[in-house]
């Protein structure tokens, strides 16, 4: 293509709203453009080829895995929602609205009700299973905080798959498969990434994997180790058992005045005794369905602290929030001299794993001034639940090396789903038996426009972009410097045909500008490799670039086919 023919807005300014690479470069190359600026894109040529790109190796992939397009209406009746009881659950991200009839609908933030809508409609036997259907289709959520360009629209680009089984087993198979086949899509991408154990909620296990692009600028803390694959997300890590060497306080079961320790520093310095020995008991609010809520202590050791999200889940909670300290002296509860032992009634309690069979153990008497000492769980049936948040340092329970933080930009997920939307929605077949089951289901998404920003942020310098070999716009692009020089544009020209003959896709930047702001927006777009024809022609020579590092070498002008077809292709 011809850059002088191209809708190439390049810009010097940076969007006043941008702090990220990828959002900077991906607005000043002219590949987007922002609407209204509230998380909302317009794709301009460029980038509506990178997207195209990329969507291209995420439906080849998945098509050789077996997997189905298809592509289901945007607009989402709401009925099906209230079907599966998330038209009200779903809060605020869901964009509801009416029609002239006054029906209502919602615009899709992820189709798990119109895809198992689809299936109930023509699947029925055993026999048409398993099945996996996906679509690379637009997804609306009205983010509170829509930002980062990219990365986090309102309006985004999402492929969306979910696959219908007769059975668990050989939905587990699917998982795996689909696992295999984004492991490919983004080792294809050229993307540094891990596949991470996310909260799965209820489910629990490995049923929900993410697939973390590595970024210092992500948004999600990921707990890594480097000595073996582990990998999970901060709200799903788990760790080693940890050991202390302290000895434990020996002591009798008893009260104990202790005036002024209301943090675990201030009672571990009070009894010298080493926080693993005592118990840090956390507070909050459980908000459920239909505006229930529940008053929780969550107790775990005082080294340890509590992860909110395994806290949620342990109660199978909507969220989790903080309790003032008057709401506290309602309840019978004082802060800072919480226990999970004797707890006024009304009040849950769960305690964290690691406190089975713990022994001489310090914990608040839940009265002001005073703890309990010489507590023992041992035997001590109670609501156990992993509620520990892993720290940098942990153990890796897999391998037992030391494990370390790592950002990461969550680019996909798969979930093992079972029958949560297909039972409420009445997705059923036919088993051998001719009995009637609810299909089991996993589903499967990539954030297919969000990857766009994941390959800049992990591929540019201070110059801009630096696109990987699938990604790319074109694979090549030629730089006349002078078009006012015969022989240059000649040889750009010849060049040109030459290589479009061979199948590359190349940018001509036949423009009429001079050389400084051409190289520029070389830089900026990040093609991988360019060939720049300038003044050495008349020794005949031409310069070929590569983006990475911008090294560039000389090459004769009679070789440089053969190089570019050779390095390129
Ligand atoms: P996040 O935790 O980042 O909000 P999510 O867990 O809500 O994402 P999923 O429901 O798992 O997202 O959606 C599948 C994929 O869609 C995500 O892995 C992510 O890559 C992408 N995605 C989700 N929300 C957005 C958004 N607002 N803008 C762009 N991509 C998104
Ligand atoms: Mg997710």
């Amino acid at each position: 293509m011809r850059f002088s023919r191209l809708l190439i807005p390049t810009t010097k300014e940076t969007p006043n709203d941008a702090t990220l690479a990828s959002h900077i470069y991906l607005i000043r190359g002219g590949f987007i453009q922002s609407v209204g600026g509230s998380g909302l894109y317009n794709f301009l040529p460029l980038g509506k080829k990178v997207l195209d790109k990329v969507r291209a190796v995420v439906k080849d992939e998945l098509d050789k895995a077996g997997c189905q397009e298809v592509s289901l209406s945007f607009v989402t009746p709401a009925s099906l929602w209230q079907e599966s009881g998330r038209f009200e659950k779903y809060g605020k991200e869901l964009l509801r609205f009416k029609d002239r009839k006054n029906n209502d609908f919602i615009l899709g933030p992820t189709h798990e009700e119109m895809m198992v809508n689809l299936v109930r409609q023509s699947v029925k036997s055993y026999k048409q299973l398993p099945l996996n259907l996906y679509q690379i289709n637009l997804k609306f959520r009205d983010e509170i905080r829509p930002r980062f360009g990219l990365m986090r629209g309102r309006e985004f680009l999402m492929k969306d798959g979910y696959s219908f089984h007769a059975s668990q087993e050989d939905m587990q198979r699917e998982f795996a498969l689909m696992e295999e086949t984004y492991k490919k899509i983004f080792t294809r991408l050229g993307l540094e990434f891990r596949v991470v154990e996310a909260d799965s909620g209820a489910i629990g296990g490995s049923g929900s994997k993410e697939f973390m692009v590595l970024a210092d600028s992500g948004e999600d803390t990921i707990v890594v180790c480097d000595s073996c694959e582990y990998g999970a997300n901060i709200e799903a890590a788990v760790r080693k058992e940890k050991a202390c060497e302290a000895e434990g306080p020996e002591a009798v079961f008893a009260k104990f005045h202790t005036p002024e320790t209301e943090t675990i520093e201030e009672l571990s310095k009070f009894f010298h005794v080493d926080p693993y020995y005592l118990v840090k008991t956390v507070a909050k609010k459980a908000l459920f369905d239909e505006g229930e809520t529940k008053v929780v202590l969550f107790a775990l050791r005082g080294s340890d602290d509590l992860q909110e999200v395994k806290a949620c889940n342990a109660v199978n909670a909507n969220d989790l929030v903080d309790i003032s300290e008057e709401e506290l002296a309602q309840l019978g509860l004082v802060a800072g001299y919480m226990g999970p032992t004797v707890v006024p009634e009304g009040v849950s309690v769960v305690l964290d794993n690691n406190l089975k069979e713990a022994n001489s153990m310090i914990c608040g008497a839940n009265e002001k001034d005073y703890h309990l000492i010489g507590n023992s769980f041992i035997g001590v049936e109670a609501d156990y639940h992993d509620l520990v948040a892993v720290q940098e340092g942990d153990l890796c329970s897999c391998c037992g090396e030391s494990m370390r933080y790592t950002k990461g930009i969550e680019a996909g997920h798969i979930f093992q789903l079972g029958t949560q939307y297909s039972e409420p929605l009445g997705a059923n077949f036919l088993d051998e038996n001719g009995k009637a089951q609810p299909m089991v289901m996993g589903t499967y998404g990539i954030g297919v426009s969000r990857l766009l920003a994941a390959i800049i942020e992990q591929n540019h310098d201070d110059k801009g972009c630096i696109w990987t070999k699938e990604s790319t716009p074109f694979n090549l692009q030629i730089i006349i410097s002078n078009i006012k020089d015969d022989e240059q544009v000649a040889l750009g020209e010849k060049l040109y045909e030459a290589l479009k003959s061979k199948g590359l896709d190349v940018l001509l930047d036949d423009r009429k500008e001079r050389f400084g702001p051409k190289i520029k927006d070389y830089e900026l777009l990040g093609v991988p490799h360019a060939v720049i024809i300038g003044k050495k022609l008349q020794d005949g020579f031409v310069e070929f670039v590569t983006r990475v590092g911008l090294v560039k070498e000389e090459v004769s002008a009679d070789t440089i086919l053969d190089v570019v077809t050779q390095k390129v292709l």
